[in-house]
């Protein structure tokens, strides 16, 4: 069981197998989750500033993209590399019709609300459960969440 914010849920053990070894992840079990498209998880809240943090993978294929100015440099929160710039509060990419770099967007960005610690080859899968999407669309079960753990694996280069 795993306490949150303001809810306690039960997690649930699953494996993965990939070319370059086996994997365990932890997931939290019994959630409907489904986007709104609020865009509130791309600029800050009164409880917390909004970080999005980069991979290597994540500048380099903003970089391919030609956005160039997009991140600030940090040091000491391996495996990122750089933090997406803000104006006025919220992400640079942030428009009236959604984000402008949709499909070139950060691991992060793709895995909100969900975002995943790191132990070796055991995962943990954690939730943001002010996320407005809770409650809402279908049921996650055990492949959605093996399907972020793959994709983290993925830009990590680990897969
Ligand atoms: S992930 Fe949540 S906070 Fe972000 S746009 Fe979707 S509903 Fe809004
Ligand atoms: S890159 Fe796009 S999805 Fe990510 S925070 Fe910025 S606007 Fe939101």
């Amino acid at each position: 069981m795993k306490e949150g914010d303001d809810i306690v849920v039960p997690y649930a053990w699953g494996k993965i197998s990939t070319p370059s070894g086996e994997y365990e992840f932890y997931y939290p079990k019994g959630i409907w989750w489904g986007c709104k498209r609020c865009g509130a998880c791309c600029r800050d809240a009164s409880h917390r500033p909004r970080r999005v943090l980069l991979l290597p993978s994540d500048v380099a294929r903003l970089e391919k993209a030609g956005e160039k100015d997009f991140k600030l440099d940090i040091k000491g929160e391996e495996p990122f590399v750089g933090e997406m710039k803000k104006a006025g509060g919220a992400c640079i990419y942030l428009t009236k019709e959604g984000c402008k770099v949709y499909p070139h967007r950060a691991l992060l960005c793709r895995t909100y609300p969900f975002w995943i610690e790191r132990d070796g080859r055991s995962f943990e899968i954690m939730f943001d459960r002010r996320c407005i999407g809770f409650g809402h669309g279908g049921e996650l079960r055990e492949d959605f969440f093996r399907d972020l753990v793959l994709q983290a694996l993925e830009q990590r280069g680990d897969a």
